[in-house]
């Protein structure tokens, strides 16, 4: 099954590794047949080489638009040379067969990343190109088919070898289909986006009456990646990963990191948390996080000398036995005063937007301490997806831009003083960071116990509790989501909460509420859930 290159057609966008096989395939005496730029780059090294137009008796013409789109290339090409009559069709219209076609195509999704205006991103969409390339892949009986530089070596070892043999044919051919639908995904993406951008207004919110695009991604959740680099590994050792990148992103993938080994996967999943919930706040905060979860969120407190360093110690002192090995977000520039903390805690990860440059050379000291500036204008995604079997989920993101208590009601015990009430919005805002079922317990503007994660809120409530000790008494209470029943709220009441604010909206809430009426508790609704999984 050994197919002799004899006649190639070479036409490529990306010259590299162009002119070693060029060198290859004339020492293998095989006519080489060439396209434009391609053809003079070959020329030009010294190989001989046959113009297209020459074989289609026609001029590439319209600025490139049309170059190999002939009968001459095409029959040519995907001639069934295992067939008589093709043969013998060949032989009647003086057409030559090529038993190798070598095409990369137009850099589309390059350009689209430059920023480049619609005009000039489709000029760059290829006609010609994946007409050859899927002629040749349809025809892999005959005709082997090189999409990408990296292949050029087979195909040299080939031509000393007697030919290509039916199962590297096969396998170019499979290469070649995935090269053409991936470029063709890119142009449709571009599509729908430049569509969506009606249907979806830049702010980031959905417009509930305008429909989503039906094809692609809607221009919020474009997401053209490019692989950065792998990871030393995924989640657990065995599971292989990487990291790719959004050539226009602006967040934790794109951080700079200044210390410390290799960011490892759950670190950057950790980071992304802990960043989420840290610029959550307008003042100086700091989150803590462990598997995702926060151990403590906290606010500096308002007389603080040095306001960072104050958010990052009572963002501690929430739970110091979870923050070991933990990853802080701050959202501030880290002081020297917060670092001289830090370094004596054991730390995996540091985000910021800066650092003092005293604070980074202490930090510096600690070799394993990943520390990584984040600029202050981070942007969150304005949408965000999740896998699942056979297919994509897409929201818009949660989180609090101008966050006003308007829409807050009191169902419950006295209107809270200023304080409290401070208390609560940073309760409010801390608990969406956590994982549903979240329950946060605050005072002065950090959390002092976390419930997380658990499968029904009164474990929540008890966890919450347990973790904040004896801290439980006087602190204000919010929940992620409405409390279905009473049980988990009496917890939080039994422990000695004054103040709590949670969505509401059960249908038991007139018990709930009358819960905290017989404690004597201030309760807010605010209308709103922020579950979180
Ligand atoms: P060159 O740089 O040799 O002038 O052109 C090479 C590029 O042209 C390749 O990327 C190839 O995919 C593309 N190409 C080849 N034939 C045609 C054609 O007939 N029409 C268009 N639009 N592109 C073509």
């Amino acid at each position: 099954d050994l197919i002799e290159i004899r006649r190639a057609l070479v036409s490529v966008s990306d010259k590299s590794g162009l002119l070693d096989l060029a060198a290859a395939l004339s020492a293998a005496d095989v006519e080489i047949v060439s396209t434009g730029s391609t053809a003079k780059t070959i020329a030009g090294a010294g190989f001989a080489v046959t113009e297209v137009s020459s074989i289609t008796g026609f001029p590439e013409s319209l600025d490139g638009r049309v170059k190999t789109l002939h009968p001459s290339v095409h029959a040519g090409i995907l001639a069934d040379l295992r067939l008589e009559s093709h043969i013998a069709q060949l032989q009647e219209l003086e057409i030559q067969a090529f038993q190798l076609v070598v095409v990369n195509l137009y850099p589309f999704s390059e350009t689209v990343a430059s920023g480049a205006a619609p005009d000039d991103v489709i000029e760059q969409i290829d006609i010609g190109g994946p007409a050859l390339v899927r002629a040749s892949a349809k025809n892999h009986a005959n005709v082997a088919i090189a999409v990408s530089p990296n292949t050029y070596p087979q195909i040299i070892e080939a031509l000393t070898t007697g030919g290509t043999s039916l199962e590297t044919r096969r396998n170019l051919a499979a290469t070649a289909f995935a090269h053409t639908a991936a470029y063709d995904t890119g142009v449709a993406t571009w599509f729908a986006a430049q569509l969506g951008a009606s249907a979806l207004p830049s702010d980031g919110v959905f417009d509930p009456a305008a429909p989503l695009p039906e094809s692609g991604f809607p221009k919020l959740v474009e997401r053209s990646v490019a692989l950065a680099h792998t990871l030393r590994y995924g989640e657990n050792s065995h599971q292989r990963a990487a990291l790719y990148l959004e050539p226009q992103g602006h967040g934790i993938a794109q951080a700079e990191q200044l210390n410390g080994k290799e960011m490892s996967y759950n670190n950057f999943v950790d980071a992304d948390a802990a960043v989420r919930a840290a610029w959550d706040f307008a003042e100086p905060a700091v989150a803590i996080v462990k598997h995702a979860n926060p151990c403590g969120i906290a606010v500096s407190s308002s007389t603080a000398l040095d306001p960072i360093a104050s958010a990052h110690l009572r963002a501690h002192e929430c739970d110091p036995v979870s923050a070991f090995g933990g990853v802080i977000a701050a959202n501030r520039t880290v002081t020297l005063g917060m670092a001289e903390t830090v370094k004596e805690i054991f730390t995996e990860v540091l985000v910021a937007p800066d650092f003092e440059p005293d604070a980074l050379k202490l930090l510096q000291t600690k070799k394993n301490l990943r520390i990584l500036r984040l600029p202050a204008e981070y942007a969150r995604p304005a949408v965000e997806l999740k896998q699942i079997s056979g297919g994509v989920l897409m929201q818009t993101s949660d989180g609090f831009p101008d966050y006003t208590t308007d829409a807050w009601q009191l169902v419950s015990g006295e209107p809270a003083d200023a304080d409290t009430l401070a208390d609560l919005v940073f309760a409010w805002k801390a608990c969406r960071s956590v994982k549903s079922n979240a329950i946060l317990l605050a005072q002065n503007g950090a959390s002092v116990g976390v419930g997380m994660g658990q499968v029904n809120r009164v474990d929540s409530c008890h966890l919450a509790v347990s973790r904040a000790g004896a801290r439980a008494a006087g602190s204000v209470a919010a929940s992620d989501a409405f409390f279905p029943f009473a049980d988990g709220l009496q917890v939080l009441l039994d422990a000695g909460v004054r103040a709590v604010v949670q969505p509401g909206g059960s249908v038991r809430d007139a018990e709930v509420i009358e819960a905290a009426q017989n404690a004597g508790v201030t309760m807010y609704v605010t209308g709103e859930r922020h579950f979180f999984h």
